[in-house]
């Protein structure tokens, strides 16, 4: 992997003025190519060199397919990274990975097992952000997760207690942190998919966070998906970050209704595509949904995104809906 070299901090600033910045969640759909050389890759027929070349050129052909389309905070689109826990389990010490576990239906998947100390020994994600930096003149959003949603998707083995596991997680997640902003990252993301999930926990999942983002130098981001935000807000409005990318198109923007009844006082990164549906959603309608997130959040504070990641949609049907997003959110500047 080619080293991108020395990137100051001011390059890849967001253009001064520019409102309503256009980023996503952070993964992009897998290419059919990519995923049969995963299959080989695991059947021993193809080695480690080959997937990761291949790995490389759809990373660029992600930050290619970004940049026309016209988004303003690129990604690294996650082609490296299986499951968003297991992949950084797997890199950090402490954790071994359980066979296959049956989740709802038909579903399997790798659940991290902690088995020990969790540590960090080195950079896990900067060598693919660099990688991604270096395709691009535009700015690149780090994307982690958060300390809260790696101890809930874990079994624990090691530390008996809920609260000392986050709060481990929580400090190498912020050497990983530290590590990205070294590399150039001055947006970093930390999904913590998991607290609407459990909002008893929420004071928990907020300590950790302080852990990750205090004192941090760049602007932070947490990602949450739909759950239970009523019994959360406006309690999570105390998480120490400066952006929340939130799902709203799924829940037919019923979370705008709640931010009436305590104003939302952070920068919103407005989902405005139901990452779910295969539906390519009108220009027109997503035009509404932005306009319906400026009524509660001031164009100053607002982003535009899916609700979630794409990896679920197909690339042509996550390349349509974020046409229509681009085109919507740029006749929506027009009238600011
Ligand atoms: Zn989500």
């Amino acid at each position: 992997m080619s080293d991108s070299g020395p990137v100051t901090r001011e390059e890849r600033a967001l253009p001064p003025g520019l409102l309503l910045p256009l980023s996503t969640i952070g993964s992009f759909p897998k290419p059919e190519r990519l995923k049969q050389a995963r299959a080989e890759f695991t059947r021993g027929r193809l080695d480690a060199s080959s997937l990761r070349r291949i790995e490389e050129e759809e990373t660029t052909a992600c930050i290619r397919l970004q940049e026309n389309l016209g988004l303003d905070l690129l990604v690294d689109g996650e082609m490296y990274r299986g499951d968003m826990t297991a992949y950084f389990a797997e890199n950090l010490e402490g954790f071994r990975i359980s066979g296959l576990v049956r989740s709802y239906g038909n579903r399997y998947y790798r659940k991290p097992v902690v088995v020990g100390a969790v540590r960090w020994s080195r950079p896990i994600t900067v060598e693919w952000f660099r990688f991604a930096l270096g395709q691009t003149a535009r700015p690149v959003k780090a994307i982690l997760t958060g300390p809260y949603t790696m101890m809930d998707w874990a079994f624990d083995e090691h530390y008996g207690s809920r609260e000392s596991l986050a709060l481990a997680l929580a400090d190498v997640v912020r050497q990983e942190a530290e590590a990205l902003v070294a590399a150039g990252a001055r947006h970093v993301q930390i999904d913590e998919p998991a607290i609407s999930v459990r909002p008893g926990e929420i004071d928990l999942a907020i300590r950790a966070m302080h852990r990750v983002t205090d004192g941090l130098r760049a602007r932070t981001i947490t990602h949450i998906c739909y759950g239970d935000f009523p019994a959360i807000y406006p309690r999570l409005l105390d998480l120490p970050v400066e952006q929340f990318t939130l799902e709203l198109s799924n829940s037919d923007l019923g979370l705008l209704e709640l931010f009436g009844t305590s104003p939302f006082t952070k920068e919103l990164g407005a989902g405005v595509l139901d990452v779910h549906s295969h539906t390519i959603e009108p220009v027109e309608l997503v035009k509404e949904r932005i306009l319906a997130a400026l009524r509660v959040v001031p164009a100053s504070r607002l982003y535009v995104n899916p609700d979630c990641g794409l990896k679920t949609r197909s690339p042509e049907e996550a390349e349509a809906k974020l046409r229509n997003m681009v085109a919507a959110t740029r006749e929506v500047r027009r009238t600011l």
